[in-house]
């Protein structure tokens, strides 16, 4: 199958995207179970699962999967809106059904390309995490990513000598007699008695967790691809009752295996909150150049992370003070606030020309306190010894 051609006949049948640049498209690269495909705005890219890469899926299926993904070029979430325009593929419905029924099939992968090494043979903790047997997502909807972390809580408080920094922890939920792994991190703080911190004082929310780790360290895994790590009963008794243990309880082999089974790992794993890397890129999918537009670009998208991506091209190409105030909201948007006052700061060494009438002596001094206080609150455990 030809992806450019398919791509090509989309865009020549129902129009390009007005005020965009036609994206790239490739194959994944892992082998993507938990979508059949993904828009990556910030480098105006389509990727295409690999496992649809076979003559058991028409390329009208596969044509219908990319339709998706070049409308995500216009609006990143799927509103009424967006699912209206999916209407408008002919053979919509009848597309979906047939990549459902094949997804469901699929048993086996092909060997993908495996990503780097994830994990080292080293001082490992089992921690099972808090899931809600009723909700398969609920996981991973339970962890939030807030100034580059991510957070979450266990299934239970933990004994007192846990608390502190770990090497490397691995998440787990139990489930059917098993217990399953739902990711992995380096660097990982831990809290036996939940944590919680107000950050309301800067205008920020409430947050309880157990754990914390820098987002970039670990990696969070689609419940279609969770790995067995063996049946409840075969697991150690202080896992069982306390919901944590370390890796070598399992035995030194098992515990070996398991660390193998991680760096082996191929298939796509959950996107949560933005990779450190993503946070300086363009949004190149735009095609106009100029400020004011990119600004209001930038006020309209659905998306912070895109208004950030937009605001990052209007900075680029014109460095100036109302560019750099308006990221620094982007990314005060984005949770990212040490991020915002160092725009800030950059802002002030311009003049005020183009500004908008919020920004203020006073509500930049405003803005500086909430970003500075609440980074400071939320990274607190982390400079205790
Ligand atoms: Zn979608």
């Amino acid at each position: 199958m030809d992806l450019n051609k398919i791509l090509n006949d989309i865009i020549n049948t129902y129009g390009k995207n007005e005020g965009y640049n036609v994206p790239d498209i490739s194959w994944s690269d892992e082998n993507m179970i938990g979508r059949y495909g993904e828009y990556q705005y910030w480098n105006n890219r389509i990727i295409v699962s690999r496992l649809l890469n076979t003559d058991k899926v028409s390329e009208k299926a596969v044509a219908s999967v990319i339709y998706h993904e070049y409308k995500h070029q216009l609006m990143k979430k799927h509103t009424k809106e967006f699912e209206k325009t999916m209407r408008l593929f002919d053979g919509y419905d009848k597309a979906n059904k047939e990549l459902e029924s094949y997804f469901e099939e699929l048993s086996e992968y092909p060997p993908a390309k495996t990503q780097n090494k994830k994990m080292e043979n080293k001082s490992t903790l089992i921690l099972r995490i808090r899931f809600d047997k009723n909700d398969e997502d609920s996981y991973w909807k339970a962890l939030e990513y807030f100034d580059h972390r991510i957070v979450g809580c266990c299934d239970l408080d933990l004994p007192e000598e846990y608390e502190g920094k770990y090497e490397q922890v691995i998440f787990t939920i139990d489930a059917n007699g098993h217990s399953f792994i739902t990711g992995w991190a380096r660097n990982v703080f831990l809290h036996a008695k939940p944590r919680h911190i107000d950050m309301k004082k800067y205008k920020y929310g409430e947050m309880d967790y157990h754990f914390k780790y820098k987002r970039n360290d670990g990696q969070i895994l689609l419940p279609p691809g969770v790995l067995d790590l063996g049946t409840l009963d075969s697991m150690p008794q202080q896992y069982i009752q306390k919901g944590i243990c370390k890796l070598e309880a399992l035995g030194k082999e098992d515990a070996k295996n398991v660390i193998e089974a991680i760096n082996l790992y191929d298939l796509d794993v959950h996107e949560l909150g933005f990779d450190d890397n993503a946070i300086d890129c363009e949004a190149i999918a735009i095609e106009t150049t100029d400020a004011k537009e990119l600004i209001e670009l930038a006020h309209k998208d659905d998306s912070a992370f895109r208004s950030l991506c937009i605001l990052n091209k209007a900075v680029r190409l014109h460095p100036g003070y109302a560019t750099l105030l308006e990221r620094a909201m982007a990314k005060e948007a984005c949770g990212l606030l040490d991020n915002a006052v160092v725009d800030v700061a950059l802002a002030l060494s311009y003049s005020p020309e183009m500004a908008n009438a919020k920004f203020t002596d006073t509500w930049i001094k405003k803005f500086c306190t909430n970003c500075i206080g609440g980074h400071r609150l939320y990274i607190q455990d982390e400079n205790q010894p």
